[in-house]
């Protein structure tokens, strides 16, 4: 598959592959039918998130061995070497289809750790991990953050202590989404605590089944337990499977972090779509507030692709976007707060209870899991801080 196809045609020819192995979503117009689910965060048991997780991988395998995955990966990687735009005009295709819908796990792996394992990783460690990755074979958590260290993730304490071609390592590390279903841990770990604070960090791939790793569900106010504890007790990990230099491991989680404000900025966006939606076919007229709100959340649903369009125009002409992707997280976490201020105007004390009223009572999976992504993959603060400082110029915050 060479040469890079005029996007008209690579987007009739994504269709017609996805109506030969998917159905297509009924048409919409059918307001009041079907799945009325917005959970930001699905409320599974475990064995309901390793089955979902199982259809998932499923259809990811498959779009990747037909060559519809990793589509602006290189040839050598399994992908087809397209620009990065390509994989939204995918997504916008295969928005169309009755495909399983990614849990957060897909993306950390196929986005945020692949491309880490390609910037940091060994020839042998890239031929190990980025294909099984790319085809969801292997899936990767994030073992980041600890009781003491959030926002100031470089107070890492979890010790990796080099034994001969060993590390051993020993920690305690909370809010690990999927690592339920995670084959490896991405593991920021302290190796040299006499360093400077940022510079005695190393990351290890930990695997999750390794003897010492235990993990513990925490169930969240959504009910499910999309995130957990892991605990890490003389965890064996061979230097081989160390990512990036010793003592370079804070430049490595950085990597990682950027890619995940990058891959946060359409965040909230299908859910506001859908207030709207609901407020069109609201029973009685919106009061002049209601209105408001509405109007307010259209806009900025509007601004908002518009800033995502940006992030692309970026990453097509080959700048590493900055300020658009930390503007994007902000304003994405903004529009889900305010998605939940009209939805609970709209149905008030529709929200208490579960009549079985299509469109009604699911909304607490909105209003619950909402307050989630201002927290998840650096706070709001904490984005702000970056752009006053990065990109206003303002004095820095100082040294913790
Ligand atoms: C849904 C979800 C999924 C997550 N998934 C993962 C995961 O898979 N792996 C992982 O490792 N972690 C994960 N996390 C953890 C997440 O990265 C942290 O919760 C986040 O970085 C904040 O850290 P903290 O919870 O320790 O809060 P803290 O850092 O203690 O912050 C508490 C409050 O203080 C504010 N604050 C802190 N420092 C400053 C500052 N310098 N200036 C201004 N305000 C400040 C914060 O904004 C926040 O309001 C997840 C979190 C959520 C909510």
């Amino acid at each position: 598959m060479s040469g890079i196809p005029a996007p008209e045609r690579f987007r009739a020819e994504a269709r017609d592959w996805l109506a030969s192995v998917a159905r297509p979503r009924p048409a919409d117009g059918a307001w009041g039918t079907g799945d009325d689910s917005v959970a930001v965060f699905e409320n599974w048991s475990e064995d309901e998130e390793r089955e979902h997780t199982e259809r998932i991988r499923s259809w990811e395998l498959t779009r990747f061995d037909q060559g519809w995955g990793a589509l602006s990966w290189p040839e050598e990687f399994g992908g087809r070497g397209l620009p990065v735009y390509y994989e939204q005009l995918y997504r916008q295709e295969e928005a169309a289809f009755d495909v399983p819908r990614r849990t957060e796990i897909f993306p950390v792996t196929q986005q945020l750790v692949a491309p880490a394992i390609r910037i940091w990783g060994t020839p042998e460690q890239q031929e190990r991990w980025i294909r099984p990755m790319l085809r969801a074979d292997q899936l990767a958590c994030q073992l980041f953050s600890e009781t003491e260290a959030g926002s100031d993730l470089a107070a890492v304490r979890t010790r990796a202590i080099r034994d001969g071609d060993n590390w051993v390592l020993d920690g305690h590390k909370v809010w690990t989404s999927g690592a339920t279903v995670a084959s490896w841990g991405v593991a920021v770990c302290r190796t040299d605590p006499d360093a400077r604070k940022h510079a005695g960090i190393t990351v290890f791939m930990v695997p999750m089944d390794a003897p010492g790793v235990t993990i513990r569900p925490i169930r969240q106010m959504t009910g499910g337990t999309s995130f957990n504890e892991v605990y890490l007790d003389g965890v064996v990990v061979p230097d081989a499977d160390r990512l990036g230099p010793v003592g370079e491991g804070w430049r490595v989680t950085l990597t990682v972090l950027a890619a995940e404000r990058l891959d946060s900025g359409s965040l909230g966006l299908a859910n506001a779509d859908r207030a709207i939606e609901l407020a069109r076919h609201l029973p009685r007229p919106l009061t002049g507030h209601e209105q408001n709100l509405a109007a307010d959340l259209y806009v900025r649903t509007l601004v908002q692709r518009i800033i995502g369009l940006r992030v692309t125009a970026a990453l097509v002409s080959g700048r590493e976007p900055g300020a658009e992707a930390s503007v994007g997280k902000l304003y994405a976490t903004e529009t889900m707060r305010r998605t939940s201020d009209l939805v609970l105007r709209l149905l008030g004390p529709r929200l208490v209870a579960d009549t079985g009223e299509w469109g009604a009572f699911a909304w607490t999976e909105h209003l619950l899991g909402a307050p989630g992504y201002s927290i998840a993959g650096g706070t709001d603060e904490i984005q702000r801080t970056i752009l006053s400082e990065r990109v206003l110029g303002l004095p820095k915050e100082p040294a913790r």
